[in-house]
């Protein structure tokens, strides 16, 4: 399992959120139009998401939990782990979620 790096998952957020920002600011002698800040709300809901996928796969990895799905108990395939660093559920349950 790779290692979760939290600081730098929240510095990755807070880049992001300062991107949507930055198109705002004045760039040389004119006004960039700003973004349309309706869709600040929702980015910043994916981030809060993520965020907390990653701190509840850290406290379950401190917990000895790691590669185990928090929803059926079973062990996460070796190979989803590898390429999702933050996974808390199996493959199976995960499908689940995305049909519902
Ligand atoms: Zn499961």
């Amino acid at each position: 399992m790779g290692t979760i790096d939290l600081m730098a998952v929240r510095r990755a957020s807070m880049e992001a959120l300062r991107s949507c920002g930055s198109a705002s600011r004045l760039t040389g002698d004119r006004v960039v139009p700003p973004i349309d800040m309706t869709v600040v709300p929702a980015v910043t809901q994916v981030i809060a998401v993520q965020m907390s996928t990653y701190e509840r796969a850290l406290k379950r990895a401190n917990m000895g939990l790691a590669g185990i799905c928090e929803e059926c108990g079973k062990p996460i395939g070796a190979k989803r782990l590898s390429a999702l660093d933050a996974v808390t559920t199996c493959i199976h349950c995960a499908r689940r979620h995305e049909e519902r």
